[in-house]
């Protein structure tokens, strides 16, 4: 007998979001407006308070677009994790300047402080750490090292909606900070990001550069691009703002059942101080090579009906795109990870009869693994 198939990631996208879309195309005026203005500092009170949010029609933009506001361009280097989605590397190598790939640390997969400091050159102008999976990186050690060599601190908090520190939300830590708005993330737009800026200037530069540089129209100030969000998504998002601590709280307990139930594999340890927002619910599978991890993820989603998802199989720093950012370099703690992890469904769509079958399956498939 075959069951439905619990999927991965589910967005939730509702009667409200139609409703609100709905109310803009009736409007006739659907590119950036008033909705994206009405969504910035709604974000903004949200998620990162006393910080100037700009909304771009990407998270990957927002990437590219908070370093060129902040300078970053060729000769410079940033420190970036290898173990993330390549859009971090990617938005750094656009700008001209040198993505530099640390290590992480095991427990929480997040930038490791040590092996920061030991890629720190004297081109090294910023540190981004990613929030990854939705748990904060180690931010008093990364402002710490930042504020002994004189760098910048971005923060690429794509799948960290919500996650803070000792009380201190992520997103308010650097320069600026981006938010990704794609359909798997804690939330969306459709498509979209949103730059959470440090000081009006970076705001400014990052309003200039996702609109032809313009501030007055024609009046090009800058060479810039357009990646500016419609009012469309900016409707979908804010509708979205209104729900989302509602399905974080959800994602926690369905983690919490998690590590109560599973056997055999390493669940996602939480720091001390930490909100963990579970953007991804991620396990280990010790020792495992990446071709055993893969069968495991076979035997859910064949025998169980359980899907799930290896983020991320390849390391950046091993891709063809970024590998030449990295001759010879060995990354140990990365490449383990690469072959261990396996992220579970965590969203809030599941239902208690879902955990469990993803129970059931882990702890059977792994048992077998294992024997
Ligand atoms: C999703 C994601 C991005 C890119 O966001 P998009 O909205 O898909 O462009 C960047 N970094 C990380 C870690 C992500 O998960």
């Amino acid at each position: 007998m075959s069951l439905p198939m619990i999927p991965a990631a589910k967005p939730i996208i509702g009667e409200d979001e139609r409703r609100a879309v709905d109310a803009v195309l009736a409007s006739g005026m659907v590119a950036q407006g008033p909705e994206v203005k009405a969504f910035e500092a709604e974000f903004a009170e949200h998620f990162t308070p006393g910080r100037a949010c700009v909304a771009v029609n990407s998270g990957t933009s927002g990437l590219h677009l908070g370093l060129l506001a902040a300078g970053i361009g060729p000769g410079d280097e940033v420190i970036v994790p290898s173990f993330t989605f390549a859009a971090t590397g990617n938005a750094v190598a656009l700008t001209g300047a040198t993505p530099v790939f640390a290590d992480i640390e095991p427990d929480h997969f997040c930038l490791d402080p040590e092996s920061i400091r030991a890629s720190i050159t004297e081109r090294t102008k910023a540190i981004m750490p990613v929030h990854l999976y939705g748990h904060p990186a180690n931010m008093p050690a990364i402002r710490a090292l930042a504020d002994e060599h004189g760098l910048m601190v971005f923060e690429d908090a794509a799948q960290a909606h919500g996650a803070s520190l000792n009380g201190e939300q992520v997103g308010t830590f650097g320069t600026f900070a981006m938010f990704s708005l794609y359909p798997t993330k804690n939330m969306t737009s459709g498509e979209g990001g949103m730059v959470a800026c440090a000081t009006e200037e970076i705001a400014r530069n990052v309003r200039l550069l996702r609109n032809q540089g313009m501030e007055t129209q024609y009046a090009n100030e800058l060479v810039g691009l357009n990646n500016r969000m419609t009012d469309i998504h900016a409707a979908i998002g804010r509708v979205q703002l209104t729900k989302v601590d509602a399905w974080t709280a959800q994602r926690q307990a369905n983690a919490k059942f998690l590590d109560a139930h599973l056997e055999g594999v390493t669940t996602p340890p939480v720091a001390d101080g930490a909100v963990h927002v579970y953007h991804q619910y991620t396990i280990r599978i010790p020792g495992a090579a990446g071709a055993e991890r893969d069968r495991v993820v076979t035997a859910l989603r064949e025998e169980h009906q359980v899907g799930s998802g290896v983020y991320y199989p390849i390391p950046n720093h091993r891709l063809a795109s970024l590998a030449p950012y990295a001759p010879g370099l060995e990354l140990p703690e990365t490449e383990r990870a690469a072959a261990e992890v396996i992220s579970l469904p965590v969203h809030p769509s599941l239902s208690q009869d879902d955990l469990e079958r993803i129970v059931t399956a882990v702890n059977t498939v792994v048992v077998k693994a294992g024997a």
